[in-house]
């Protein structure tokens, strides 16, 4: 009997008792590939020994310093480093502990900075149908998940959504991406107007979305038009990249990508990689600007932001990550996976779509590829091919039955950066064999 009450009780789960490399393994010493690094967030794989000794190097000197007293040489270190790969004028970060509270972060440093900026009337928000921005009560305001925010109605801010990009299903025949790329920037320019101009705050979305849609990459130029209306209406950017960030998708920002630099961008999962709990929201200038002339600082705090330890093991993530070109594996193991999922599940019935950037994969499962219509949710998919992966030593990260508009069922593959082109190979043998 647990105390615990993460999950649902019925849920019987094993321990974890070791991590090593891309695997983990369990008290009875089955080995499982993780090959979704947990949620996106294992990126180097577990026990890296670089990590570790990074970490001890930390604990030794000082673990913990409260961000009001001190600095710490890893903390000033890191945003460095951030800042000088962010794309734009993102020059200022803000460590936090999690995705979610990087999102809310986000939230409330649009809000100040209208304050500041003598606009105090913007303070409404526009996110997207099928998305996650986190489960605290702001940002699960803002995402687009039915599931998660239907017992918490009515939430804290008011909700307003547009159409995720979303090819594989909106795409029209024989429409062009730029012609699809305009409509979704069209009803976006749309929905601004018709809440009026000036009560936008902020356009938030994922740059590629993770757990609600499995690996949706935008299309080329979306984001280019999307950042076209926002500064036609003088909305910001909000790019949340906790999940496709740091190098998920083979860039460090996956906005880079697509040329796009955003006024404000969520970052966590990938940063510490597992090893430890961190988040960062950086802006760009302008905004920490006119914050700092204004009331002079952010009015925002978190009794562990900016902690020591969690600082080291990000910057030790992050050197690895450019010491060991892991970014260039990412992109070439991204490749292969995808193709020979392709290859694997072309035949499949109710394979519908292969689709991601890097190693940032998703799966689209259909009751009939032709009419791509969707899986009846009571049949719980999602659950049964997560069962399944598990009793191939395999852990994905299925979704279904829950999303706003579409009852999607997919699963999405992340493994880590550190996979070699055996272990993809394997990764697609398991992953198939539990479809
Ligand atoms: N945004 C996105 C895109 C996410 O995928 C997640 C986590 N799945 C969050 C925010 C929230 O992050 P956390 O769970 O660390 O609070």
């Amino acid at each position: 009997m647990t105390h615990i009450f993460h999950r649902n009780p019925r849920q019987q789960l094993d321990f974890a008792v070791r991590g090593e490399g891309i695997r983990l393994f369990d008290q009875h010493g089955k080995a499982y590939i993780d090959a979704s690094g947990g949620a996106a967030v294992s990126c180097l794989g577990h026990g890296h020994p670089d990590i570790i000794e990074a970490i001890k190097r930390q604990l030794d000197q000082i673990a913990y310093a409260h961000s009001s007293f001190f600095t710490t040489q890893a903390a000033e270190e890191l945003a460095d480093f951030l800042q000088q790969r962010a794309p734009g004028d993102l020059n200022h970060v803000y460590f936090v502990s999690g995705g979610s509270e990087a999102v809310e972060a986000s939230l409330k440093l649009a809000r100040q900075y209208f304050v500041e900026a003598g606009q105090p009337e913007r303070s409404l928000f526009i996110a997207r149908r099928q998305s996650y921005h986190g489960n605290t009560l702001g940002a699960l305001a803002i995402g687009g998940n039915a599931w998660r925010r239907e017992k918490f109605l009515p939430l804290l801010v008011p909700a307003h959504h547009v159409s995720p990009c979303y090819p594989y299903r909106d795409q029209q025949a024989g429409e062009t991406a730029e012609h699809y790329a305009q409509r979704l920037a069209d009803e976006l320019d749309a929905k601004i107007r018709e809440l009026g101009p000036e009560k936008v705050a902020a356009f938030l979305a994922e740059t590629v979305v993770g757990a609600t849609a499995g690996a949706l990459a935008p299309v080329g130029g979306y984001l280019q038009r999307i950042r076209e209306v926002c500064d036609r209406h003088g909305v910001l950017l909000i790019l949340d990249e906790v999940m496709s960030g740091m190098g998920r998708t083979g860039h460090l920002f996956a906005c880079e990508e697509d040329g796009v630099a955003p006024d404000i961008i969520a970052i966590a999962k990938g940063l510490g990689a597992g090893y430890q709990p961190i988040g960062a929201m950086i802006a760009s200038s302008r905004i920490y600007d006119t914050i700092v002339a204004g009331s002079g600082f952010f009015q925002h705090g978190h009794t562990y932001m900016g902690h020591a330890t969690a600082c080291a093991a990000s910057l030790a993530v992050q050197r690895v990550i450019e010491r060991d070109q892991l970014l260039d594996n990412v992109l070439a193991r991204g490749e292969q996976l995808r193709g020979e999922l392709r290859q694997a599940l072309a035949a499949h019935p109710n394979v519908g779509d292969v689709r991601g950037r890097g190693l940032f994969v998703g799966v689209e499962f259909v009751k009939d590829k032709e009419s791509k219509e969707v899986l009846d949710p009571a049949l719980q998919v999602h659950v049964k091919l997560k069962k399944q992966g598990m009793a191939n030593g395999l852990m994905m990260y299925p979704m279904g039955g829950t999303i706003d508009g579409v009852h999607g069922n997919h699963a999405l593959l992340a493994p880590p950066f550190i996979s070699t082109p055996e272990d993809i190979s394997e990764i697609v043998a398991r992953f198939s064999d539990a479809v």
